[in-house]
């Protein structure tokens, strides 16, 4: 057996021999050779140089609770002795699932009082799609099958995450998406609004979804699927208009609205669920991420009283479920977790200082030459790049300039993530505001850098 905590000066090696890597170019991949991450605390994080980092993107989206929690390892561990695994397909659970699904739906608002549970938001984007179509067929509305998404949103890399997403390069491989989806526009101002103010814009973008529901048929339309802010598109977070109408619209045409909360939700936006902050009900939410901070693979779908009651009473079987759906050790280890946002106060804390804090360090980047806009949202946020304020022009190739000043700050020692010429903030929850600083000052300096070395 290899023994994985001391160092291993070849394990780049060994890497690029055997690994195939998520969303990556391996032959570049292979030539730079992979940085090894081989410790973390708090929001902090060591490779296998010893070189520190302070991770203001919480992992990927999701060490809401900071890394080094032994409550939760301990949680894993004890659950593991008592009862490593069973299943909760053949009229069987586990204590870890069902008091995991009593305590995330307590969270979820009145109309919400069932999970089902997923390892992933992937496949949590499986289950609700699944379900949407079998809630209408189960009342007689069986043509009710299409479902409207966006571009550029994400919902995960499954053959119907990848398809409900919006992201072009991804439906390019593998020849997707798949029948019966639709994307709509996203409600990117920045790019998108042209003269329109945010205000307009917002409603113009909402009402394509009822321009596509009407195109379609809402005979024909089951649901439609969106993040309450995009998070991999770019952290786009839609002008206040844009939610309002949605809702409208897929009451009036009587469409499920399903609400991707994997980054939003467990306190993100500084509300347990994006759609509380947003202030709406979602019909199903899928929920992943934060829901175990990342420390074991779960997800689920949050399922309301609406649609529950139909899965429950007219239905019968419902025909899906994963070996590992409310695994109990990861189910432990994620009732922890939510115990920790809870007993520290994190939501609140999100909500009432660090976020309101991130929103004023990050809009201090506002009077930037190389600044578009600043946006921030709890703590999500992100800063736009453009060459020419004024005008919002865009850099020749937006993904090279996003990704120089994404290295920058990398060496430099803060990881922030670039989605195209848009730099992404997401630390975890507990980031302190000197941490919030060190990071919004290193990403200062690389603005300073990016003026004065890149012109593309
Ligand atoms: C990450 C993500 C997913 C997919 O979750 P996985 O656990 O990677 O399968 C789905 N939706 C959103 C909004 C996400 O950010």
């Amino acid at each position: 057996m290899s023994d994985i905590s001391s160092p291993v000066s070849n394990l780049a090696a060994i890497d690029a021999a055997h690994h195939l890597h998520p969303f990556n170019d391996m032959k570049k991949l292979n030539e730079n050779g992979v940085r090894v991450m081989q410790r973390a605390e708090g929001v902090h994080i060591w490779d296998s140089t010893g070189k520190k980092y302070l991770d203001a993107f919480a992992g990927l989206w999701c060490v809401n609770v900071g890394y080094g929690r032994t409550s939760i390892a301990k949680a894993a561990f004890e659950q593991m002795q008592e009862l490593p695994y069973y299943n909760t397909f053949f009229g069987t659970t586990t204590p870890p699932a069902t008091l995991l699904a009593q305590k995330v739906t307590s969270k979820a608002g009145p109309h919400m009082n069932h999970v089902f549970f997923t390892n992933s938001g992937s496949e949590a984007t499986d289950t609700w799609f699944r379900l949407a179509r079998v809630y209408w067929k189960a009342l007689g509305h069986s043509t009710k099958t299409q479902i409207i998404a966006r571009k550029n949103g994400y919902h995960g890399s499954t053959v119907a995450g990848a398809s409900l997403g919006g992201m072009k390069y991804m439906h390019e491989q593998g020849n997707l998406p798949i029948e019966g989806i639709h994307h709509i526009n996203q409600p990117y101002w920045f790019g998108d609004g042209g003269d329109l103010s945010p205000a307009a814009f917002g409603l113009k973008i909402a009402q394509e979804l009822e321009s596509k529901i009407l195109e379609l048929g809402a005979d024909n339309v089951a649901a439609f699927v969106a993040e309450p802010i995009q998070g991999a598109g770019g952290v786009i977070v839609p002008p206040e208009t844009y939610w309002p109408e949605i809702v409208r619209i897929c009451k009036q045409h009587n469409i499920l609205l399903v609400s991707d909360e994997v980054i939003c939700g467990f306190g993100r936006l500084g509300s347990w669920f994006g759609y509380q902050h947003f202030g709406f009900e979602p019909d199903m939410a899928p929920i992943a991420k934060g829901l175990s901070s990342g420390y074991l693979p779960i997800g689920g779908v949050l399922v309301s009283d609406r649609v529950a009651e139909v899965l429950i009473n007219e239905v019968g079987d419902f025909n899906h479920g994963y070996t590992y759906s409310g695994h109990p050790v990861c189910s432990a280890a994620a009732l922890e977790n939510i115990r920790i946002i809870e007993e520290e106060g994190l939501v609140e804390r999100v909500r009432d200082d660090i976020g309101p804090y991130m929103a004023q360090a990050l809009g201090t980047l506002k009077d930037h030459d190389r600044v578009g806009e600043v946006v921030s949202v709890g703590l999500i946020g992100a800063v736009q790049l453009t060459t020419d304020k004024a005008s919002r022009r865009r850099f020749a190739k937006p993904d090279d300039a996003g990704a120089a000043v994404r290295n920058q700050c990398v060496t430099n020692g803060v990881i922030v993530r670039a989605t195209g010429d848009r730099m992404l903030f997401s630390p975890p929850l507990i980031i302190s505001r000197s941490e919030v600083d060190q990071a919004v000052e290193t990403l200062g300096k690389a603005l300073d850098w990016l003026k004065d070395h890149y012109h593309a």
